[in-house]
Parts: C-alpha cells; sequence; structure tokens
C-alpha cells in the first residue's frame, strides 16, 4: 500500500505517495486517539462523484469534537481537499480515507503540545466483500465480542482506536471460515458489523437497531431515506440474535461494503438463504443513485472536477 505512484493531501501539500511518511513516536499510533473517514468516489456520466461529501465531512468533524481534538482547518477545507485527492491522483472512482491524529511532538496521555496533523489519501477499491457477494451475500457468525458501550468508548465518533473491537470481532469470524461478524452490543442486542451497520426484513417491514453502539452510517441514512421514498415501512429499534435467525432478508451497509446481502448467520440460513427482494430493490436503488442515475438527490453528488 506504501509503495504506490500518486500523491497525498498531507497538512495542506500534495505528497508524493511513498514520501507521506511519519516518525515512530506519532501520538496516535501509540493510544490510537485520532478520527477518520471512508468515503466513496463514483464513476458517473459527468466524471468522479463523491457520495454525500458534506456528511463525512461533518461527521468527521464531529468525531473530532467528541474527542476533544480541534482540527485546525474548515469543513469546507477538508471537502475540498477530499476532491483534490481524487482528482489529483486521476481517479475514476475512489475511496477516500481522511485521517487527523497528534503528531510526535510529545510522548505519554499528558502530553499537550500536540499537533493535529491532516492526512488525505484516495484509491481504487472495488467491492469490499466481494464482488460476487453483492448479489450472493455473505456467511456472517455472532461475535464472542460485544460492541462498544456508549460509556465506554464515544460510538458516535469515528476514531482509530474504536477498530481495536472491529478487527478482533472480524479476524474471528473470519479464522471460522466467515465473511464477516455481528456484533452485539453489551445488553445483548444487535449493534452492528466489524465495519457496517445491520438491517433486517421481515413482513416486508425494514428493521435496524437504533443508534447507540452502532456508529451513525452515512449509508444508513442514505438507505433508509431511499427505502422510506419507495414506500418500506422502516423501525428503529432493539433486535434481538434470535430475531435475525428468523427474518425474511438481512443486509449490511456501509461506504466499503455499499449494500450487501447476508445469506446466512450462525449457520443458519437467512430467508431462502439467498439475496431477497427487498435487498435487491434497494441495492438497486442505491447503485443507481450513487452513479448519478438518479434524478432525485443531486445533492448527493459532489463532482470531483
Ligand atoms: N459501522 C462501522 C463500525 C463502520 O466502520 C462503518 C463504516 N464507516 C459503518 C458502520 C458504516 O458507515 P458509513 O455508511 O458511513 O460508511
Amino acid at each position: 500500500m506504501a509503495d504506490r505512484d500518486g500523491v497525498i493531501w498531507m497538512d495542506g501539500e500534495l505528497v508524493p505517495w511513498r514520501d507521506a511518511r511519519i516518525h515512530v513516536l506519532t501520538h496516535t499510533l501509540h493510544y490510537g486517539l485520532g478520527v477518520f473517514e471512508g468515503i466513496r468516489a463514483y464513476h458517473t456520466d459527468q466524471g468522479p462523484a463523491v457520495f454525500r461529501l458534506p456528511e463525512h465531512v461533518r461527521r468527521f468533524f464531529d468525531s473530532a469534537k467528541i474527542l476533544g481534538m480541534t482540527l485546525p482547518w474548515s469543513q469546507v477545507e477538508v471537502a475540498e481537499a477530499c476532491r483534490q485527492a481524487v482528482r489529483e491522483n486521476g481517479l475514476k472512482s475512489a475511496y477516500i480515507r481522511p485521517m487527523a491524529f497528534y503528531g510526535a511532538e510529545g510522548m505519554g496521555l499528558r502530553a499537550d503540545n500536540l499537533q493535529v496533523h491532516l492526512i488525505i489519501a484516495a484509491w481504487e477499491w472495488g467491492s469490499y466483500l466481494g464482488a460476487e457477494n453483492i448479489e450472493r451475500g455473505i456467511r456472517v457468525r455472532t461475535s464472542s465480542f460485544a460492541r462498544h458501550h456508549v460509556n465506554v468508548t464515544m460510538c458516535r465518533a469515528k476514531a482509530n482506536g474504536h477498530y481495536i473491537n472491529s478487527m478482533l470481532a472480524l479476524q474471528e469470524a473470519v479464522a471460522c471460515g466467515y465473511d464477516e461478524a455481528l456484533l452485539l452490543d453489551t445488553d445483548g442486542f444487535v449493534a452492528e458489523g466489524s465495519g457496517e451497520n445491520f438491517f433486517l426484513v421481515r413482513d416486508g417491514v425494514i428493521h435496524t437497531p437504533e443508534l447507540a453502539s452502532a456508529l451513525a452510517g452515512v449509508t444508513r441514512d442514505a438507505v433508509m431515506t431511499l427505502a422510506r421514498e419507495a414506500g418500506y415501512e422502516i423501525r428503529e429499534r432493539r433486535i434481538t440474535r434470535d430475531e435475525v435467525y428468523v427474518c425474511d432478508e438481512a443486509f449490511f451497509t456501509g461506504t466499503a461494503a455499499e449494500v450487501t446481502p447476508i445469506r446466512e448467520l450462525d449457520d443458519r440460513p437467512i430467508g431462502e438463504g439467498r439475496r431477497g427482494p427487498v435487498t435487491a430493490d434497494l441495492q438497486e436503488r442505491f447503485f443507481a443513485q450513487v452513479e448519478g442515475r438518479r434524478e432525485a438527490h443531486p445533492e448527493w453528488l459532489t463532482p470531483v472536477a
């Protein structure tokens, strides 16, 4: 990943990809206190366009605020830098990764002279959970690791350190032969995947966990909006693991995962063990939307050029 051509936006400058380095005493590397985003730009007839850029940038600033980190840029500047990172790398479609972190100006938890640095990288990234799984669906395992408690880490923040929990869960699921983990909250209710929000469908009604220990996903919000506009009823509420076993359809949403059907949980087929009609319908609406093939919500696409 480090050894490739291209440029990375680093503290306001475009640095050759291979030279975008940091010191080993970088504070965030030691303690995990940093914030990041995952954003996609899609190929559209009007050229590459970033999906819901202002919403992602806003969450980035919210995350920083929650962690008490002051970002020395405006939201407009960060949004512009994201567009620049896609443009300067000549990408037709992209995954964009802004990250703000504390530098190596001091060490220890009490360091008070730390500078906040910002990098924005962009590269081509296909289907995160496998192109074939967008149609076939994935096999999921309930994790033995609970999702964050709201008062242990701050779940609204997309913070670097939170992903220890995600990676423990994902490593366990993959080692056991599954594609992804489903994490329950500390009360035992369904929270989310390691990097995705969760939905189920039963009798035509869509259900998704309330935003307590799950991240406020931008894709979650987009899919809920598209679903409501298509006339589906959506209920946000606590969901139990056995409800998932007996639902008709289930799927994950996320910037990386997009809309990915779940065909199995804990070796029990979901519905008929393949993508269901509601999931397929929402996928169609979602992909048409992000690729600029729908007239609704033009405000969700920000051209890169
Ligand atoms: N939950 C977690 C833990 C995530 O990392 C992500 C990816 N950012 C999501 C949910 C989905 O959020 P979004 O749709 O904004 O990418």
